[in-house]
């Protein structure tokens, strides 16, 4: 690709992103070398990943599984282990790394998002909940310091992919004005349950509602994705990336996965990216911009592809989707809490303590009982995140499973 080796971290990189990852820069051992990966608890997985990649660094941000990976560790030479979130944050501002993989789930991604994107790295933003609670911040911090985000998930690489590519622009693309551009159009498959009775929706199971009809992902994704909030936490992480309103991002439903975004322009034109439901597309993209890299994902054989279908969401069926909406009318503390009360309505689902049809509920009330705010500093963002989960939480134990 270059004749400069990228030094990566990835952080989370026991995960779906993560695994995704490695598998990309593997195929090109002459252009990348993986200097740091974390993970939070996965010791099994952190081992696999440090015998096959030998990375310098690995580092769990819990302190008794570094312990337990150190151990386990002991015959292999030259992997230094460390241990804590504030270990997780300096590896994304190490000097010695050039690219960072942002890919922990939810708001305990922001801080490393935040120290990468401070120390001017080149960012590989998977970690949507990053920009969610605290994403004006994160894009005036890389306007400041020139760190270079590209987008990650699958439909803002598509947006991106569609917009006339600026290598000299502060986020990498003409801003959305002056490159013509008049909406942004995000597809959603509609998750598991976009043909199931709204009337069975209490009887959902975790395992149901993992089962993600394209997509292979972690768990607190495709509980959002069958809820849709995945889709309204896009909506946010595109205002606030490509710098424009609500009303400008459109979402459509989309069940074949195919296309994952539209740029309409004012001309009439409608650009769209295509491509398999498979996240090393994006990682490729991202990793080799402005270039172009093998990333072991097949061509669509468009001869085969068959009907494409694309309808409007039901937001009788998804309430999630307006719920994000509103925040993102609201202001920045708004999403803040958003993201904290959905974080904590889908770890009570996923542990049993809330059915699946009472997640939107839990942040509507949490919504309803917050103090609006626009403007806000980082501790003020990172307060109301925290408030919501605490709200949250007295809801789902008020209201229980039954
Ligand atoms: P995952 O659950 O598979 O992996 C999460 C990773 O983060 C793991 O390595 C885990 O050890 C680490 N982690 C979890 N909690 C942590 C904590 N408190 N501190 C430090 N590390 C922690 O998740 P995923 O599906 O890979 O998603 C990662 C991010 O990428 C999410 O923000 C998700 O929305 C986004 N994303 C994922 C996909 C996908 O296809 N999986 C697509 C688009 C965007
Ligand atoms: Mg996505």
């Amino acid at each position: 690709m270059s004749n400069t080796i990228q030094r990566i971290a990835i952080l989370g990189a026991t995960g779906s992103i993560g695994t995704s990852t490695l598998d990309v820069i593997t195929r090109h051992p002459g252009d990348f070398e993986l200097h740091t990966v974390t993970a939070h608890r996965d010791v099994a997985g952190m081992e696999r990943i440090c015998r096959a990649h030998h990375p310098a660094r690995a580092v769990m941000a819990d302190p008794d599984s570094a312990a337990a990976l150190a151990r386990r560790l002991q015959d292999l030479d030259g992997v230094e282990v460390a241990s804590g979130d504030q270990c997780v944050a300096a590896a994304a501002a190490d000097p010695a790394v050039d690219t960072v993989v942002a890919a922990i789930v939810g708001a305990a991604g922001l801080a490393s998002c935040l120290a990468a994107v401070e120390a001017g790295k080149k960012v590989l933003l998977a970690n949507k909940e990053a920009l969610v609670v605290a994403g004006e911040l994160v894009m005036a911090t890389a306007s400041r310091t020139g760190a270079r985000i590209l987008p990650v998930d699958s439909e803002h690489n598509g947006v991106f992919q569609c917009l006339p590519g600026r290598a000299d622009a502060p986020h990498g693309h003409a801003g959305l004005a002056e490159a013509g551009v008049t909406r942004l159009i995000l597809t959603a498959s509609g998750g598991p349950f976009r043909e199931r009775d709204p009337a069975t929706f209490a009887q959902i199971r975790v395992d149901e509602a993992c089962a993600h009809p394209t997509w292979r992902m972690g768990r607190k994704i495709s509980v959002d994705s069958a809820t849709m909030m995945n889709k309204g936490l896009e909506v946010i992480e595109a205002c606030r990336f490509f710098q424009c309103q609500s009303d400008q991002v459109g979402v459509v439903i989309h069940p074949q996965s195919l296309v994952h975004a539209l740029v309409q322009y004012r001309d009439g034109s409608t650009l769209a990216q295509l491509g398999a439901p498979d996240m090393r597309t994006p990682i490729a993209h991202a990793l080799g911009w402005p270039g172009r890299l093998d990333s072991g994902v097949a061509h669509l054989d468009i001869t085969r592809l068959g009907q494409l279908d694309f309808l409007p969401p039901d937001g009788r069926r998804f309430p999630c989707l307006e719920l994000a909406r509103d925040a993102l009318e609201a202001g920045a503390t708004a999403t803040a809490a958003l993201n904290g009360a959905n974080e904590a309505a889908v770890e009570a689902f996923i542990g049993g303590s809330l059915r699946f049809d009472r997640i939107h509920a839990v942040i509507e009330q949490t919504l309803e009982h917050m103090d609006r705010r626009g403007d806000a500093s980082l501790d003020d963002l990172v307060d109301c995140e925290q408030w919501a989960r605490t709200h949250a939480a007295d809801c789902i134990r008020q209201w229980g499973v039954a």
